[in-house]
């Protein structure tokens, strides 16, 4: 049998294009999330729909790698843009993803208040050295889809860290210390599960996300530019041959 490709979507805007795409259709459910089998082109693949953050991710991702035991993941959908050059519309291929919610803050008396721009990121580790940690996406999956950007023709295609987390970043200033102090293209909230737990399991992955708002710009969240993102990964899905 034949290893599914996996994509792993949040949102119904990020899944349903695709949904549509698969021939052969079972619809399916581990725990409570929505699993949609079928073929692309003559490859299995496995929808798995997350719903949103990163508690949600995690378990489906462990729930549906368990059961299929995919070839690849492709974690997809909308993201925030962080700085001035990421326009609504553009792709992030995630080359690195890391945690912005896991973090030491300074020490401070009572009354001192709170800055997060002072937060020190850190992945916490049991008996370990806590450092900031990012996750790798597989350099063979960002490099083939790096290939074949030239499919997408509703912005440009970039390369690079996505920041993740259960946090919806509005502070110009923290946004900026994103993008400057820590290179972060885009945040979202599914994607450092996705990558862990994936890595966990040893199975390639990679986040493919489209920038739906930026605050930075002031261009409104449009939850439906994640139909931009699943046609670009149809794209990919059709052209990619798995090793
Ligand atoms: N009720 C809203 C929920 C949006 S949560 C809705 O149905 O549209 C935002 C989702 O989009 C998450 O899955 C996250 O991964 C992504 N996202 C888009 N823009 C984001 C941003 N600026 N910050 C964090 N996540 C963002």
């Amino acid at each position: 049998m034949q290893k599914p490709i996996m994509i792993i979507g949040a949102m119904d805007p990020e899944i349903d294009f695709l949904v549509d795409k698969l021939e052969n259709l079972k619809k399916s459910k581990l725990n409570i999330y929505n699993v949609y089998e079928g073929n692309i082109e003559g490859k299995e693949v496995v929808i798995a729909q997350s719903e949103v953050g990163i508690i949600n991710s995690s378990v489906l991702t462990t729930l549906a790698i368990e059961k299929y035991k995919p070839s690849i993941i492709i974690n997809e959908g909308t993201a925030g843009g962080i700085g001035r050059n990421i326009h609504k519309g553009d792709i992030v291929i995630g080359s690195e993803c890391f945690n912005i919610m896991s973090a030491k803050t300074p020490y401070k008396e009572e009354g001192e208040g709170s800055n997060s721009l002072e937060w020190e990121y850190i992945t916490f580790v049991n008996g370990g050295k806590d450092e900031k940690k990012t996750v790798k996406a597989d350099e063979k999956l960002v490099q083939f889809i790096k290939s074949v950007k030239e499919k997408y023709n509703n912005g440009n295609v970039c390369t690079g860290v996505i920041g993740s987390g259960d946090i919806w970043n509005c502070e110009k200033d923290k946004i900026m210390y994103l993008s400057e102090k820590h290179g972060v293209l885009c945040e979202e909230m599914e994607g450092i599960a996705v990558y862990t737990v994936a890595k966990n399991y040893n199975v390639p992955v990679v986040g493919v996300r489209v920038i739906s708002d930026n605050e930075i710009l002031g261009e409104e969240y449009d939850r439906n530019l994640g139909l931009e993102c699943q046609k670009f990964v149809y794209e990919i899905v059709k052209r990619i041959c798995i090793i």
